[in-house]
């Protein structure tokens, strides 16, 4: 097969399975619990969160695990607006933020708050001006993501962070495309809050990491319960999960500048390889080196993907999420309905290799030559 989805999920290495199920099997114990079993999950726990923590080069104290990348988003604006509740209840985001992002902005509207959705250009960039004239005097959170997950467009956000330091405004950032993928660390970002999620470093589906640091205090519990993470998201612990999580960020750390470098190899040959295809077009701005976004103007993006898949090619249509609907991210941008609908997502990762690639251009090349536009 010719797996070329990383951005949607990643395939879990082996050593990440087998740290997995070591904590399943031997160290099932409770963390909470106060005996050897107990104290040895909870050393699980304690590990895990030191090496989240020094990939993002903060301290263990500052990072909450959560269920996944959406709890962590859905937590940090919440928690942020909570903190500033005496600033004001406006909200700056951006139009082609994740759902995780876009929808929880939403229910606050019908909840009372109003937002600002800032719209990229037409290459899908944002940038710092926009977002910093969209803030109002009763501005309370700002929300804008790392590296977007259709286009691979990288964001401003310390140039956003640094402009911000002197207002009374919380920065959230959703840089789950981001983690591993470009070099920053929590202090280089500036963020108040860093959302990650493990699936998309390797590491399993189902956990996640919300960085609460910077100018964050007096969180809001995102559930009320026991006393794990601090009280603040209580349960316990997915100690498997955590474990998997730390040894996928080890794995990827420790080769962290050979895969970036074989993450852009891999993106310069598909630009160079998919170039050869008439009438074929890149969508954004060259990004994060895991994800190309290209169109076969009137070509169904929905037809291709399924035309790839019955050979064994695995792309998606615009963002994975969003299946079945025209990318939000797209008309932000405002493409022509005809390259919005045929455009489709490739991304790497450390697994990908150049035959991939190959298979993957002469089966857009076929598709072409086979099928008639039907838009
Ligand atoms: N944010 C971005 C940018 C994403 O790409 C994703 C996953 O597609 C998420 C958030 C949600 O992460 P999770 O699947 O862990 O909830």
């Amino acid at each position: 097969m010719h797996y070329l989805d990383h951005a949607a999920t990643t395939p879990v290495p082996p050593e990440v399975a087998q740290a997995m199920l070591e904590a399943l099997t031997k160290d099932f114990g409770n963390p909470s619990a106060q005996y050897a079993p107990g104290r040895q999950a909870k050393g699980i726990v304690d590990r895990g969160r030191a090496v989240i923590a020094g990939a993002l080069g903060a301290k263990p104290e500052q990072i909450f695990f959560t269920s996944c990348g959406t709890e962590g988003d859905n937590w940090a604006i919440r928690a942020a607006l909570h903190q500033n509740r005496r600033v004001g209840r406006h909200i700056v985001t951006t139009a082609v933020e994740h759902s995780a992002v876009l929808q929880c902005v939403k229910q606050l509207e019908r909840e009372g708050y109003s937002a600002t959705y800032v719209k990229p250009d037409r290459e899908g960039r944002i940038s710092a001006e926009a977002v910093l004239s969209a803030l109002r005097e009763d501005t309370a959170v700002v929300s804008v993501m790392l590296v977007n997950n259709e286009t691979g467009a990288v964001f401003p956000v310390e140039e956003i962070a640094s402009e911000l330091k002197n207002r009374p405004v919380l920065l959230h950032t959703d840089a789950v495309q981001g983690f591993l993928k470009i070099p920053f660390t929590a202090k280089s970002l500036g963020a108040d809050y860093i959302t990650l999620s493990a699936h998309k470093v390797g590491g399993p589906k189902g956990i996640g990491a919300l960085y609460i640091g910077g100018r964050a205090n007096h969180t809001l519990p995102l559930l009320f319960g026991g006393g794990q993470e601090n009280g603040l998201r209580p349960g316990t612990e997915a100690v498997a999960q955590i474990a998997g999580f730390a040894r996928a960020v080890e794995l990827r750390m420790a080769r962290r500048e050979e895969i970036s470098s074989h993450l852009a190899a891999c993106r310069d040959y598909a630009r160079e390889k998919l170039a050869a295809i008439p009438e074929l077009r890149f969508v954004g701005p060259a990004g994060a080196p895991h994800i190309l976004s290209v169109s076969l103007p009137g070509y169904p993006s929905q037809n291709i993907v399924n035309e790839l898949s019955g050979k064994g090619i695995y792309i998606s249509a615009g963002s994975a999420c969003h299946r079945g609907r025209v990318s939000h991210v797209l008309s932000a941008m405002g493409l022509d309905r005809r390259t919005a609908a045929g455009t489709v997502r490739l991304s790497f990762g450390p697994e990908t290799v150049l035959a991939d690639i190959d298979a993957l251009s002469d089966a857009l090349l076929e598709h072409k030559n086979t099928r008639f536009p039907m838009l």
